[in-house]
């Protein structure tokens, strides 16, 4: 298959399946902008919310923070967002009427952190180092948006600011260019790092990692590592007090920066497969388990049979009960056959049909999504096999 084609069946089975939708689609659509439909809507929250477990909740240095999309002209000004993204931001005006001013929605969520950064201090009276991280929308007015959810208008990112002594940016910036190859290989995906030219380097940056993945068009940026130095805090005049040597300081910053939407564009690219299972086509996504849109479908064989509908619904509520950290699925629609295509290529990790030993057994059918082997297991073990 060639790249083209992977990308227009990635494309394809994502508007099919109900993962991602052009926006405005029956009014002709709006280049550089995605809805996300019911399966991409909890890929794409699976995937923040292991980010957040992984980059806050599982950290004691970590702090988190939601702020907003419009700022006060000022902050962007002093950011120097105004001056360096020129064209790319997109404009607003706030207010009614006469009195209105003229600001621009956010390129980066990166500013609401730093503008936030005394009210932070002060209320949780963080020792350095420590960091703040925050999920949200991104607008760049894009040139060219193109290559699917790659280049949008309007995207999200998932944001680490870092603040540390200068002393220490080697050390920090290590520690997090480990996290984040961790999390790559936790949600599947192979990253190229590429060490940023300084030429090539935003000018506030003294060192970035590119962070590449293969897509269908080539190899390109998925995420970034920057160390932005002390330029942030600067620019908006704000310190630090050391309350162990009692000087005012700078804070330095580290910045792990991941698009929420390329990560989803690289989990589709790399989970699409196409292969022949008893000797039939087949289409399926790969998805690691804990990022998959559903963890597990439960089917009665037949859904004109009341007690095995008695039955797969009582498997299913009651997994559904024990189960609150991951989706589940009630599915009787058509055959067998065509339950198992469908949940392959929305990439449900395991299907359970519920059949007539089940009556008398207590046991069900697992059916593995990779290998299609189906293995019986006993319902009260079924939560373990998931
Ligand atoms: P590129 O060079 O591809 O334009 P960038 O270097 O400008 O990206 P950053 O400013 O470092 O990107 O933004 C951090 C992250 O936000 C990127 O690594 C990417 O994951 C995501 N991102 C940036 N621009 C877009 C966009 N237009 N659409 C989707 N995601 C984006």
């Amino acid at each position: 298959m060639s790249n083209d084609q992977l990308m227009d069946k990635i494309v394809s089975l994502c508007k099919r399946r109900g993962f991602i939708y052009p926006s405005s689609e029956i009014y002709g659509g709006l280049a550089g902008f995605w809805n996300y439909g019911h399966y991409g809507a909890i890929l794409k929250e699976n995937i923040k919310c292991l980010w957040k477990q992984r980059f806050i909740f599982d950290r004691e240095d970590m702090l988190v923070t939601d702020t907003t999309i419009i700022s006060n002209p000022k902050v962007l000004q002093a950011s120097g967002h105004v001056t360096n993204f020129g064209n790319e931001l997109f404009k607003t005006e706030i207010g009614t009427g006469e009195e209105t001013a003229t600001s621009h929605l956010r390129a980066e969520t990166a500013q609401g952190i730093f503008v936030d950064f005394k009210n932070i201090v002060d209320s949780h009276h963080p020792k350095l180092p420590f960091g703040v991280g925050q999920i949200g929308k991104a607008f760049r007015n894009e040139i060219s948006p193109r290559d699917f959810i790659f280049r949008q208008r309007e995207f999200e990112q998932m944001e680490v600011e870092y603040f540390i002594k200068e002393s220490d940016w080697e050390k920090y910036f290590e520690m997090w260019r480990e996290t984040m190859n961790k999390f790559a290989s936790e949600i599947g995906i192979r990253v190229y790092e590429f060490e940023v030219p300084a030429e090539e380097r935003a000018h506030y940056s003294k060192r970035t990692i590119d962070f590449q993945f293969d897509y269908p068009f080539g190899r390109s940026e998925l995420w970034g590592l920057a160390y932005r130095t002390d330029f942030d805090l600067k620019n908006h005049q704000l310190d630090y007090l050391d309350e162990e040597t009692g000087d005012r300081i700078v804070p330095h910053v580290i910045e792990p920066s991941l698009g929420v939407d390329r990560t989803v564009l690289a989990v589709l690219a790399n989970t699409y497969t196409e292969d022949e299972l008893g000797g039939e086509k087949r289409v399926y996504l790969k998805l690691n388990k804990n990022i998959a849109p559903v963890r597990a479908a439960v089917f009665p064989l037949l859904k004109n049979k009341p007690e095995l509908v008695k039955k797969a619904r009582e498997v299913y509520e009651s997994l559904k009960l024990s189960a609150n950290s991951y989706q589940l699925e009630y599915d009787d629609n058509g055959n067998i056959g065509k339950r198992y295509r469908r949940q392959d290529e929305i990439g449900t990790p395991f299907c359970i049909t519920i059949d007539f030993d089940t009556l008398t057994d207590d046991s069900v059918t697992v059916r593995d999504r990779d290998t299609g082997e189906q293995k019986r297991v006993k319902i009260a073990d079924l939560k373990e096999n998931l």
